[in-house]
């Protein structure tokens, strides 16, 4: 997967080079950015990566695609909403189900 994309790809962000302790491919645009691998090297993070709690998996996106999606506003660092958590409780669905003259 994503075989296309390579370590000193240009990041989707900010267009530098990405680097070996500095890379990640977006998995909204498949698109390479920067995202600091080791904490003992100063990088810039161009994007963000959280466990999706639906797939137990990693999750990478670039802020692009962040800000595109309304993940995030401005370049601020916010944390990412976390809507992926809200399948794993009671969804919209099985609350009309479970509810006697809920609509149908
Ligand atoms: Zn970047
Ligand atoms: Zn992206």
């Amino acid at each position: 997967m994503n075989a296309g994309v390579a370590i000193g790809d240009r990041c989707q962000v900010c267009s530098d080079p990405t680097t070996e302790h500095c890379f990640a491919v977006c998995n909204r645009c498949a698109g390479a950015f920067h995202l600091a691998l080791r904490q003992d090297i100063p990088a810039k993070d161009c994007g963000q990566v959280w466990i999706s709690e639906e797939y137990m998996a990693l999750e990478f996106a670039c802020n692009a695609c962040l800000l595109r999606d309304g993940d995030i506003e401005d370049e601020r660092p916010v944390r990412v909403r976390r809507r992926y958590t809200k399948h794993t409780g009671a969804s919209a669905a099985a609350v009309v189900r479970g509810r006697p003259g809920g609509r149908r």
